[in-house]
């Protein structure tokens, strides 16, 4: 039916790239090398953009809601900042107890009132599930910026591109992820992500958060060495990429669990020296302890550049998802 409010014709500058052009992002699974070879190329011309010109005005008259229901500093304020130097705006959501949510509104209602006002919707929800529900909801396109301990797609896509631009490949590289690999939603993607290339994958967590064994099936099946440990010192002399995640507090059901296991692992200068001198250590932050800030002067720290990089690709993801890139 036609609603009387459909546009039909391609305004100018549009050039629509039917793999991404109106879709979701909920998932890294719905990723091949392609795509990413393409967001990555689109992520470096946006990273020259900026470095020429600061902000410009692809995407002049789009606008984006970002729909927070848990916390977020980086991933909220990098995809402000990406629609921003794109020309474009943003209804900010943050706190939802503000918000009709906190008069019983369903998840479903509340993305189809904001898509009538914006083009695309960032969703970070508690439930795993919660962004494909939306998904299910929506028409215009739902960007995953995480679901409860499910996924992050756009972070592993930041993190595979910090990867690429610090080491100058994916293919061959030793990763080890270090902490929360069960309730951290940014392994499980990069994880995911990765079995698209020739990596080896170590897992280093006390016993009680180990990579879920699903996924560890999943990325066996597509031909990843993966090894397990609970000793990062076993590891980190072959490692390429350290990726350090926090312990993800507020996932514990027993707050003696988490004490037990908080301080596991502690990345120091002193331990680093037991590692490559080209490699990185990345984290998707915030940190609570897990890496020394007397490390961070250290040239392999790379968690600070990598925050830089992930308002590359969430240009380019824009970019791409609203049809100008
Ligand atoms: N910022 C990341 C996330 O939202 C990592 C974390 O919270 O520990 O998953």
């Amino acid at each position: 039916m036609t609603t009387g409010l459909a546009t039909e014709h391609l305004p100018f500058g549009e050039k629509r790239d039917p793999q991404f052009f109106g879709k979701d992002i909920l998932s890294v699974k719905q990723f091949d090398r392609e795509h990413l070879e393409t967001i990555f190329s689109v992520a470096h011309e946006m990273q020259g953009m900026v470095q020429r010109v600061g902000t410009f005005d692809l995407l002049k008259g789009k606008v984006l809601t970002n729909l927070f229901y848990e916390p977020s500093t980086r991933t909220s304020s990098s995809f402000v900042a990406a629609i921003e130097r794109l020309g474009g705006s943003v209804i900010q959501i943050n706190n939802v107890t503000f918000s009709s949510v906190s008069k019983g509104e369903t998840l479903g209602d509340t993305v189809k009132t904001l898509e009538c006002y914006s083009d695309a919707i960032v969703l970070r929800h508690p439930e795993k599930g919660s962004a494909a529900e939306a998904a299910a909801a929506a028409d215009k396109p739902i960007i995953n910026a995480g679901d409860g301990p499910g996924e992050h797609p756009t972070q592993a896509l930041l993190d595979a591109y910090t990867i690429v631009e610090e080491m100058g490949r994916l293919d061959g590289l030793t990763v080890t992820m270090v902490g929360d690999l069960k309730y951290g939603r940014t392994v499980h993607s990069l994880a995911r992500l990765l079995t698209m290339y020739g990596v080896t994958i170590n897992y280093v967590s006390p016993q009680i958060l180990r990579m879920p064994s699903e996924i560890v099936e999943e990325i066996g099946a597509g031909g990843i060495e993966q090894t397990e440990t609970t000793d990062l010192e076993s590891v980190l002399a072959q490692t390429d990429v350290l990726y350090v995640t926090r312990i993800q507090k507020e996932r514990f059901e027993e707050p003696t669990d988490y004490d037990r296991v908080k301080d596991s692992y502690v990345i120091t200068p002193e331990i680093m020296k037991g590692a490559k001198e080209d490699m990185i250590v990345m984290h998707p932050l915030p940190r609570v302890g897990e890496i020394a800030p007397e490390f961070d002067d250290d040239p392999r720290a790379a968690y600070f550049r990598q925050m830089e990089y992930g308002m590359y690709v969430r240009m380019a993801l824009l970019a791409l998802v609203l049809g100008r890139a």
